[in-house]
């Protein structure tokens, strides 16, 4: 396992998360409910994390996350009208509740 990527929200370290195992890149998500204890430690460690299975994934791993930070770049976000959450605009599915944006 190696860590790949800290996120500041945990919609980001999910759609990271759930786009690599798309690409058949073993990922998983931790520290996602540890934002409350931020203060107390580092906050790279409180922060919800992408860890990556094989440490060999992580060159297509990082060209996925510039792909995604470039498609970011051109959104905002969209509030989701079932749970009134908001997700990035590149998104097609509310990141919460699944609904269709
Ligand atoms: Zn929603």
């Amino acid at each position: 396992m190696i860590r790949f990527y800290v996120a500041h929200q945990r919609f980001d370290a999910y759609l990271l998360a759930d786009r690599l195992n798309q690409a058949g890149i073993k990922a998983h998500v931790f520290n996602e409910h540890a934002s409350s204890i931020v203060g107390d430690v580092p906050p790279d460690v409180a922060q919800p994390q992408v860890w990556l299975a094989r440490e060999q994934d992580c060159e297509r791993a990082t060209i996925l996350l510039r792909t995604m930070e470039a498609d970011a770049a051109r959104g905002g976000s969209v509030r989701c009208t079932h749970c009134s959450e908001e997700s990035p605009a590149n998104f097609d599915l509310c990141w919460n509740c699944g609904a269709l944006l």
